[in-house]
């Protein structure tokens, strides 16, 4: 994973929570206080519009992500903040760090590390209808498909895949965790709004590799 491809990804990223921006504050009106869809347009905005100086600056894959997340920790806000920063911290600081060669079993042990980040921080386990529950499919798949020799974009299709899969399986589960919890089980039936964000995240980077 090359600085470009980094870049490239996260400005697709941006341009999905741009787009999905609505759709993703009715799910957070639906079980949460509706915020997200703005809580995450306004963290990629601030990546985006940091990108440029950024590129100036020469960084490699693993510090353009450390900074991204320093930067989504302090303009996301609300509980996903601090989630989504540290698990880009996390991919940084795993992709700064001696690894395996293998550019896709380098990136899936940054996944690993971005998942462990987010279990650390929230303490959501699966099945508690929050972006966790994307991370775990998500990050095994491309784990999979990186230890069997598969490429950078086929593992983050699979992983984007998985993902979707996550994000339509927080439908039926009953918040634990975050503000939806506080619905008890009137927050079944529907999708987790940063269980939706962290796909689109995804797929932002399956579809950056694949370009
Ligand atoms: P807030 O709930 O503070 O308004 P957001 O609306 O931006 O924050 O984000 C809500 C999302 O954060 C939830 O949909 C869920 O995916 C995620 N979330 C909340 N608490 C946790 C947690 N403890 N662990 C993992 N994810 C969490
Ligand atoms: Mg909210
Ligand atoms: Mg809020």
């Amino acid at each position: 994973m090359d600085s470009a491809r980094t870049r490239a990804w996260l400005r697709t990223a941006a341009l999905y929570l741009d787009r999905d921006k609505d759709r993703l504050t009715r799910l957070d009106l639906a079980i949460g206080d509706g915020d997200h869809g703005v809580n995450m347009h306004r963290g990629f905005l601030a990546v985006t519009a940091a990108l440029d100086e950024w590129e100036q600056d020469d960084l490699t894959a693993g510090e353009l992500l450390i900074a991204v997340g320093d930067t989504l920790v302090s303009t996301i806000g609300g509980a996903s903040g601090p989630l989504f920063g540290s698990s880009f911290r996390a991919m940084g600081k795993t992709l700064s760090a001696p690894g395996p060669d293998d550019d896709s079993r380098r990136f899936a042990a940054a996944l690993s590390a971005a998942r462990a980040s987010v279990h650390r921080l929230g303490a959501a386990e699966p099945g508690d209808k929050t972006m966790y529950d994307v991370y775990e499919g998500a990050v095994d798949a491309f784990t999979r498909v990186a230890d069997t020799g598969g490429s950078l974009e086929a593992a983050a299709r699979a992983a984007a895949d998985a993902a979707d899969a996550g994000v339509r399986a927080t439908e039926l589960m009953q918040a634990r965790r975050g503000r939806a919890s506080y619905l008890g089980l009137r927050s079944v039936g529907h999708q987790d709004p940063g269980a939706a964000s962290l796909a689109l995240i995804f797929h932002a980077l399956a579809h950056a590799l694949e370009a």
